[in-house]
């Protein structure tokens, strides 16, 4: 296959699909010039595989040949010629990857200028000029792209040019300044390389185009890859193109246009331009643009012109479309397009207002595909208003929307200023358990470790809070933080941007987010189109987040961490006490404490979701984090010494630590050793399930055993629960008949039963590789499981989950050794083998065996597509995701991950076929393994409120 393609190439497929080969800048050109025939000056693009070639083994061979071919054809169309004396011909040489990377790679402009050549320019122009304008920008843009000199050696000269000239600005130097500034420019070359500035047009397109090779792999660019993850092994194409110049005069000029505004979606054109100026005059700001309404006045033709080619991209395109355009001496000429980036807002109601339109006419499907999980995030959470801010520090946006509020250091410094009514940014090095009241009070969390899954991170996206974590620039002390040089004290304001990642010094003015009108009507179209085939839960701990999950259409709980119960603060002494009892009857009567607590909480949350599965964790984190930390109470008592209460609890804590607790005493194993807690928990969730019950509520509730690894734990652990269950319902005035059974073998599965009756499940979570691969032993104890990916993700790959984000991270994914941080996009190979396995193993005891996702990955869209795909029934996450989900889960229907791709274009008829046929393929899937069609739940109410609330991580 040729490297080198003619942008009028006749391609066997529309070029606009050709992004992978022609990179978009490449692939939009060809559309335009070889398939809308618009006026786009002429060149040709080097393809990806060059790049990729070139990163493998140096310069393709025949590339040379190839490149010089396709260059005498461009001469041959312009009739004229790089480099010649007389009327020479300027190219520009520019990169152009799949994925656009604005201002990550290189660009050359006016190559093809030499020292015989600009005579011929300012001859063929009749502007000396001009014609050394350009040339000193070239010699200065190839010394410092091609040939790697420091920028600032040519930046002085200028300067001192301009000062000698008596002008701020460029264009008031002068023509013999410029002359002697092309001379100074060349002598900086020479001194450099030790050769002179190259003459040869030849040699001039070959370094330049092994510099825009060259600066795919440039440190910029590998950091905007990770950060937007694009994978590195892309490789960037290259544009060689024609040159035509907006700064010939003033019937010249260049601007940027789009066809409907990008922030609001509005329907007219919109852009700006600028008479008799380059393409980077207008993206510098150095002068004030124009709206493009003005172009009317100044040019009324090339206006018509253009808002006709407007309309025509967009016919074509489907799409709203931003494009760059220059008039030189009155001739349009169309430099670039592509479907346009857009905010949240405009996204959602250009993609609602195009299935309405005529032209466009979008299917649903095609609609729901153009919105992204991050467009419904603008609109959920408060926004930076403006850009250009100077950053304080970078970490991982770790919960998204922005937050200003005062420094302080500690939660209780926290919560007090909250109580004063101080707007708060609660900065810890982590936050752990005993920081909950504190991050409760603040406006958002920046913390200097930890990563995605860390108990900042976990906890802030549960209350929907923004969230910086692991920004390891920052240095937290008592009193203040520091960042380099910068000392940032106690009260301080700052602002934090969750979805970026950064923290900037001051009080940045934010933006509310709003959900539009249209918001809801995407997501009814999502709902309607995965129904049946991939549900959408919320991970939440006590009735306000449950209800606002269930506002945010989530279908029930997968996951309810009940040890967040635990931490309120009338709690903490029941638990310690229970802790460090001594006798059987002080423990007795400490979980008698907090089984009354907790039937209250779980009325809450069945009350919330009345008629939904509500899965319920028994107690998860090993014991000693209920416990004060023995580092702090070793310093108090070898200072002020310690009450006889804090004696005990450092001994407790003392005895219950341990080296690697992640590891230790946890989850069902702290069950084998105190049976009494999970029965107390299960009684009182069964009291109240029967109080729901005696209300006339429909409460199903699923128990979930924590961190089972094999067939005989599950076995024990239900053993209990089944005791507890039947002492609950001995002990209840609620008739039997009206709850189905919990035994072994239950095939209870959905939402059907009436009002007034119970439905009980017992499963497990999957969180080790040992319980994935003996899945099937564990299935036959277990009538659901729940994959917990944050430990099986930790456990499978060996990742400390609170520690390895911070430091080794962005060093995996800079070098490619990881092409995803894992705990942010589940590892689709490793991991997702270990799903898949355990899905399959489980299924195969047990056909009807549930399946959902609980970790924090359940609300990322790639993850949901890898879940999908390894047949889940839902997936779970916190409650301000759950919209991204319910779209993501939609998404992979239509990418046929559940097994059933409705058609992508269908009109009404269409769609409504397409998901007959979805529903027959899900069908002919269920029935392969015998497994019982789910029943869609009831999709809830959605509006958008905050919450409250406990939890921990
Ligand atoms: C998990 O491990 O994925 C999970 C949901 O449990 P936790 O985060 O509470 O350990
Ligand atoms: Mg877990």
């Amino acid at each position: 296959m040729p490297y080198v393609f003619d942008f009028d190439h006749a391609h066997k497929k529309p070029p606009m699909d050709m992004k992978d080969l022609l990179g978009g800048k490449g692939a939009n050109l060809a559309e335009m010039s070889s398939v809308l025939g618009l006026p786009v000056p002429p060149g040709f693009t080097i393809g990806t595989t060059a790049c990729r070639d070139y990163m493998d083994g140096g310069w393709p061979e025949g590339l040379t040949a190839e490149v010089a071919r396709a260059r005498a054809r461009l001469e041959k169309t312009m009739g004229k010629r790089i480099g010649d004396p007389v009327d020479p011909l300027l190219v520009s040489v520019r990169s152009g990857a799949k994925f656009s990377m604005p201002g990550m790679m290189d660009t050359v402009l006016n190559l093809g200028l030499n020292d015989e050549s600009v005579v011929g320019l300012a001859k063929q122009t009749d502007d000396e000029r001009f014609a050394y304008d350009s040339y000193r920008r070239f010699v200065a843009m190839y010394g410092r792209i091609v040939l790697g000199l420091p920028g600032d050696e040519f930046d002085a000269l200028l300067e001192a040019a301009k000062e000698l000239a008596g002008t701020t600005s460029d264009a008031g130097v002068p023509v013999e300044l410029l002359r002697y500034l092309v001379d100074a420019y060349q002598q900086i070359v020479e001194r450099h390389t030790g050769q002179p500035f190259p003459q040869d047009p030849d040699l001039q397109l070959r370094g330049a185009i092994e510099a825009v090779f060259a600066s795919w792999n440039g440190p910029r660019a590998i950091a905007y890859r990770v950060r937007e993850r694009i994978p590195h092994d892309l490789g960037t194409a290259v544009n060689v193109q024609a040159m035509v110049f907006g700064n010939r005069d003033d019937t010249s000029g260049t601007g940027v246009g789009f066809t409907r505004d990008p922030a609001t979606g509005a329907t007219g054109e919109y852009g700006d331009f600028l008479v008799n100026a380059q393409g980077e005059d207008v993206v510098a700001g150095i002068r004030n643009t124009e709206p493009l309404s003005a172009l009317k006045d100044r040019f009324p033709a090339i206006h018509r012109e253009l808002l006709s080619i407007f309309d025509r991209l967009e016919a074509h395109y489907r799409d709203m479309c931003d494009t760059e355009f220059t008039i030189e001496q009155g001739k349009l000429w169309m430099l670039q397009t592509r479907v346009g980036k857009r905010t949240g807002r405009a996204a959602l109601k250009m993609a609602v207002d195009m299935v309405g339109e005529k032209v466009i006419h979008l299917s649903r499907e095609e609609a729901l595909q153009r919105i992204t999980g991050d467009h419904l995030d603008q609109v959920l959470h408060p926004q930076f208003d403006s850009t250009g801010h100077t950053v304080l520090a970078t970490g991982l946006g770790a919960s998204p929307g922005a937050a200003v509020g005062r420094v302080y250091l500690t939660a209780d410094d926290a919560q007090a200023a909250a109580e004063r009514g101080e707007k708060v940014v609660l900065v810890r090095n982590e936050t752990s358990p005993e920081d909950v009241h504190g991050m409760l009070a603040a406006e958002g969390i920046l913390t200097a470790r930890g990563g995605l899954v860390s108990h900042a991170a976990v906890v802030a996206r549960g209350w929907g809070k923004p969230a910086v974590v692991g920004a390891e620039a920052v240095r937290v002390a008592d009193s203040s933080f520091t960042v380099g040089d910068t000392v940032v004290h106690r009260g301080d304001w700052i602002s934090v941007d969750g979805t970026t990642g950064t923290v900037v010094l001051g009080q940045v003015p934010v933006s509310e987010g709003r959900t539009p009108p249209e918001f809801e009507t995407i997501l009814g179209w999502a709902d309607d189109i995965r129904a049946g085939h991939l549900g959408v839960r919320a991970n939440a701990d006590n009735g306000p987040d449950a209800a606002n999950a269930r506002r945010h259409g989530a279908e029930g709980i997968g996951l309810c961490r009940t040890e967040h119960m635990f931490l309120a603060e009338d709690r903490l002494p029941i638990v310690r006490s229970m802790i460090l009892a001594s006798e059987p009857a002080e423990e007795e009567a400490a979980l008698e404490a907090l089984r009354v607590a907790q039937r209250a909480d779980f009325v809450e949350i069945l009350e919330a979701m009345d008629g939904l599965p509500v899965t319920i964790r028994l107690l998860d984190p090993p014991l000693h984090e209920f416990l004060p930390d023995t580092g702090e109470l070793a310093v108090k008592e070898a200072t002020t010494g310690l009450t006889a209460e804090e004696e005990r609890l450092f001994e407790a804590a003392k005895a219950w630590h341990e080296v690697n607790p992640m590891l230790g005493t946890r989850g069902v194993r702290l069950g084998v050793i105190k049976p009494g807690l999970y029965a107390m928990q299960v009684r009182a969730l069964m009291e109240a399930a029967f109080d729901r019950v005696a209300a006339g509520g429909h409460p199903i509730v699923e128990i979930m055993i924590p961190l089972t690894v094999s067939r005989e734990e599950m076995a024990l652990a239900r053993t209990w629960v089944e005791a507890a269950i039947a002492e609950a319902r001995a002990a209840s005035a609620v008739p039997g008949p009206g709850m189905r059974p919990a035994a072994k073998g239950s095939r209870s599965r959905g939402s059907s039963a009436p009002a007034g009756s119970l439905e009980v499940l017992i499963g497990t979570m999957i969180e080790t590789p040992r319980a994935a691969l003996r899945a099937g032993e564990i299935a036959e104890e277990a009538d659901f499981f729940s994959f917990g990916t944050n430990d099986l993700t930790q456990m499978t790959f060996g990742f400390s989950r609170d520690d390895v984000e911070g430091r080794m991270m962005s060093a995996y994914l800079e070098q490619g050794l990881l092409k995803r941080n894992p705990f942010e996009v589940v590892d689709p190979d490793g991991v997702g083998e270990l799903v898949r396995l355990g899905v399959q193993r489980g299924r195969a005891t047990r056909p009807d065996l549930k399946v959902g996702v609980c970790g924090e990955h359940g609300g990322d869209p790639e993850s949901i597509s890898t879940f999908a795909r390894a047949g889940l029934d839902y997936v779970s996450c916190s409650p301000f995701r759950v919209p991204i989900a319910r779209l993501a889960a939609a998404q992979a229907v239509l990418a046929g991950d559940t097994g059933a791709a409705p058609a992508t274009r269908p009109t009404a008829t269409g769609r409504a076929k397409a998901t007959k046929a979805a529903k027959t393929a899900k069908a002919a899937k269920a029935a392969t393994t015998t497994k019982a069609s789910t029943k869609p739940a009831k999709r809830a109410a959605k509006a958008v409120t905050g919450s409250g609330g406990r939890t921990r991580r």
